[in-house]
């Protein structure tokens, strides 16, 4: 598969990322969804800033790691695109980010209450979901990551975890795909409203770290339109868009 294609195939999927997560009500006005560059990994792409509802493939744009922006586009960013930054250059395995404000996550990152995968479908959320305090390092800040310092110290709390929370502000969630991305993203936010009510009557009962594994590897191993694949064509068709077929040499 061409270069061209490539790229192609990868924006079409950030635009229809973009609307499965605004129909699922993980994103609203705000949050966003990028992808590190097919065939130029120091490079991302992800959108000007719109609210996701409104994105199309021309509002893409293309940046190098430390926020630069290609092809002289002079387009207004999102002021929090080094999320995104930071972890491409901090995880060569991470091809995909989402940042968003779920609100059902948002008690989980005020609280000691610690989110943890409490059914099958949310396991890729991951067996520790760290969480960010901008205070613990900068102190009295608008809460929002605006720079790549702030960006990299993100980075290193979310470490090699899928997800991690920010205190008083939401989430962020790496994928190995976009359509992975997308598939955490959601389950965080179902995962959050569950354990909400479960922990009504306690003692919970979580899936345990072996379970989150093989869960996690068996959604990882599965063919081309299968798997992530399934729910991402659901959710596309929720969302009002086409979902691309996926060849096994396609992104
Ligand atoms: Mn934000």
């Amino acid at each position: 598969m061409d270069e061209a294609t490539k790229v192609k195939d990868i924006i079409e999927d950030i635009v229809a990322a973009n609307r499965i997560l605004a129909a699922e009500n993980v994103v609203d006005a705000f949050g966003h969804v990028s992808a590190r560059h097919p065939t130029k990994p120091g490079h991302y792409f992800l959108s000007r800033a719109l609210p996701p509802e409104l994105i199309t493939a021309e509002d893409i744009m293309e940046f190098t790691f430390d926020g630069k922006v290609l092809n002289g586009d002079t387009r207004k960013p999102y002021l929090e695109k080094d999320i995104h930054g930071a972890l491409y250059e901090a995880r060569p395995d991470v091809k995909s980010v989402v940042h968003n404000h779920s609100r059902s996550v948002i008690p989980y990152t005020v609280t000691n209450e610690k989110l943890r995968p409490i059914v099958h479908s949310c396991a890729t959320i991951g067996c520790h979901v760290p969480v960010w305090d901008a205070q613990t390092k900068f102190g009295d800040t608008n809460l929002l990551i605006s720079n790549m310092e702030m960006g990299r110290d993100f980075a290193k709390v979310l470490a090699d975890n899928n997800t991690a929370l920010m205190r008083g502000h939401g989430c962020t969630v790496i994928g190995r795909s976009v359509r992975e991305a997308v598939y955490t993203a959601v389950y965080l936010e179902v995962n959050a409203g569950l354990q909400m009510q479960a922990t009504r009557f306690p003692p919970v009962k979580y899936l345990t770290d072996g379970e989150i594994k093989l869960i996690s590897q068996r959604l990882a191993d599965a063919k081309p339109n299968e798997g992530y694949d399934r729910a991402w064509e659901y959710w596309c068709r929720h969302a009002g868009v086409e979902a691309r077929y996926r060849t096994a040499d396609s992104v």
